[in-house]
C-alpha cells in the first residue's frame, strides 16, 4: 500500500484521512493501470470506470446517510476528484458528472423522489446525468426549446439535449424542458427520464479529449414521464439548472482542472530534470527554472482558490463567488501552465500520446462545462456591480444542515471579499 500523501491542512482533516487512504489504492490499483488503455481506444463510453466507482460508494459523496451516502462534503470530494483526475482525467469526469447529476434529486426532489432513487445513486446501481444544454443552447438556459407538454396525469418531452456527460452511461437522466411560454418567469421545470423510456435516444457525438468519458446527445422523441418524475415543482427548473451548476458543477470541474494540473507540473518538472542539455540537464536553465516556478506559483494558487470554496461551502458559508472563482482560476491557471509544458517538451509536444499532449486536450475541455470563462466573468461582474441575487451556496446550506453547523457566518450575509 503506498505512503498516505500530507494533508493540506486546514482544509483536510484527520477526519479525511481514512477516505485519502482508500483513493488512493484505487487509483493506484484500479484506475493508473486503466488510464493507458482509457487513452489509447479514443472517444468511448468507458463501462470499467463506471463499475469500479460503483463498489467504492463515492457518487454518494453529498447524499445524506438518510438516504445511504456518506454526506462527507465538498473538501472530501474536492479530494477525491483532485486525486482521481491526477492519473486520469476523464475518470474523474466521469465521476463528477454523475455526483452532479444527483444534484437535482438530492436539492430538490420530493421525499419520496430522495427516498426511490438516492439509495440505489449512493450505491452505485444507479448512476444519474443532467441534461440541460441543447445543441442551438447552451450558457442561454432561459432559451432551450424542449418542451414538456401535459398528458394525463403526466408529461410528453419533444426535443433535444447535446454534451451531456455521461449520458451514454447514465441511468437515469435529470432533463430540463419548457413548460411555460418563452419569456414567461418559472416556464422550465426538471424530470426524471429513465433510460429504458420509450421515445429515448442516445446520439453518440465524439469528443476530441478525455477519452472514456462520453458527452453525447440525448434525442426525445415523444417521451412520456409520469407526474411523479418532476423534481421540485412545476417552474423550477430554472433555478435546479442553476443551483446544480454553481454550487455543484463549478467546484467539481475546479476539482479536475486542479488534478489535470498537478499532473502537468510533474510531466514538466520530470522532463525538464531528465533532458540532457550542455553539461547538465533543461532543469539547471534560468528560463526553464523560471517557467516551472510559474507552474508551481500558479498550481498552489489553484489549490488555495478550490478547497478555499469547497470549505466555505461546507461551512454554510454565501460564497457564490468563491465557486466561481474556484473554476475561473483552475481553468484559466490549468490552460496557461499546459502551454509552459509544451514549451518545455518542444517538438516532442506534438507528438500524438504524449502527457502533455492529452493533458492540453483534457484541460481545454474543462473550460465549457458548468459556463465557459466569459460566463464566470459575467457572474463575476454581477456580483460586483449588480443586479444583487440570492446566493445559491445559501440555499444549499440552509437544505443541508450546514447553517446550523455554522450560524454566525451563515447568517453574516454576502462575503465582503467577494
Ligand atoms: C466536457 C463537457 C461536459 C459537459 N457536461 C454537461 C452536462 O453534464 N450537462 C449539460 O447540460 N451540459 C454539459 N456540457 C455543456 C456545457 O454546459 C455548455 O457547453 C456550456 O454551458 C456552454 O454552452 P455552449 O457550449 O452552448 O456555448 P454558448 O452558450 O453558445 O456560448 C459560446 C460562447 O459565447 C460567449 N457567450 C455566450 N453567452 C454569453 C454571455 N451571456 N455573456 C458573455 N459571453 C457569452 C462565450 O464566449 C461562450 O464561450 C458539457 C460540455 C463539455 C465540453
Amino acid at each position: 500500500m503506498p505512503a498516505a500523501a500530507s494533508l493540506f491542512q486546514p482544509y483536510l482533516t484527520e477526519d479525511h484521512r481514512g477516505l485519502q487512504r482508500d483513493v488512493e489504492e484505487v487509483v493506484a490499483a484500479a484506475i493508473a493501470p486503466l488510464a493507458p488503455q482509457m487513452e489509447a481506444r479514443g472517444p468511448h463510453t468507458d463501462r470499467e470506470v463506471r463499475r469500479i466507482f460503483s463498489e467504492t460508494g463515492w457518487l454518494g459523496l453529498l447524499i445524506s446517510p438518510e438516504w445511504g451516502g456518506t454526506d462527507a462534503g465538498h473538501v472530501a470530494k474536492t479530494m477525491v476528484l483532485a486525486a482521481i483526475s491526477q492519473v486520469s482525467p476523464a475518470a474523474g469526469a466521469i465521476l463528477q458528472a454523475s455526483i452532479l447529476g444527483a444534484a437535482p434529486i438530492v436539492e430538490r426532489g420530493s421525499e419520496e423522489m430522495r427516498r426511490t432513487w438516492l439509495p440505489e445513486i449512493a450505491a452505485g446501481r444507479v448512476w444519474p446525468t443532467i441534461a440541460v444544454t441543447e445543441p442551438e443552447m447552451g450558457s442561454h438556459v432561459r432559451g432551450m426549446t424542449t418542451t414538456a407538454r401535459r398528458k394525463g396525469r403526466g408529461f410528453v418531452i419533444e426535443g433535444e439535449k447535446d454534451l451531456i456527460g455521461n449520458a451514454g452511461l447514465g441511468d437515469v437522466h435529470c432533463v430540463v424542458a419548457r413548460t411555460g411560454k418563452l419569456h414567461e418567469p418559472r416556464s422550465l421545470t426538471a424530470f426524471l427520464v429513465e433510460r429504458h423510456m420509450p421515445g429515448l435516444e442516445v446520439v453518440h457525438r465524439p469528443l476530441n479529449g478525455l477519452y472514456g468519458f462520453s458527452v453525447d446527445g440525448l434525442r426525445l422523441r415523444q417521451v412520456h414521464v409520469p407526474a411523479s418524475h418532476i423534481i421540485g415543482e412545476i417552474g423550477d427548473g430554472q433555478d435546479i439548472a442553476l443551483l446544480s451548476s454553481v454550487v455543484w458543477g463549478r467546484l467539481n470541474l475546479a476539482a479536475v482542472a486542479l488534478g489535470i494540473h498537478r499532473s502537468l507540473y510533474e510531466a514538466a518538472t520530470r522532463w525538464v530534470s531528465t533532458r540532457p542539455r550542455y553539461a547538465g540537464h533543461l532543469a539547471d536553465l534560468e528560463p526553464v527554472r523560471r517557467r516551472v516556478a510559474e507552474m508551481k506559483h500558479r498550481l498552489m494558487t489553484v489549490k488555495l482558490a478550490v478547497y478555499h470554496a469547497a470549505f466555505l461551502l461546507d461551512q454554510g458559508q454565501p460564497c457564490d463567488a468563491w465557486l466561481i472563482n474556484s473554476k475561473l482560476t483552475a481553468v484559466r491557471a490549468g490552460v496557461r501552465s499546459a502551454i509552459d509544458a509544451q514549451q518545455l517538451h518542444g517538438g516532442h509536444a506534438g507528438r500524438i500520446g504524449t502527457p502533455c499532449e492529452q493533458l492540453k486536450r483534457d484541460i481545454d475541455l474543462i473550460n465549457a462545462p458548468a459556463g465557459p470563462e466569459d460566463l464566470q466573468l459575467k457572474f463575476l461582474g454581477e456580483q460586483a456591480l449588480g443586479p444583487v441575487r440570492p446566493e445559491w451556496s445559501v440555499q444549499h446550506a440552509t437544505r443541508r444542515g450546514a447553517r446550523r453547523r455554522a450560524p454566525a457566518a451563515a447568517a453574516a450575509g454576502p462575503d465582503p471579499a467577494s
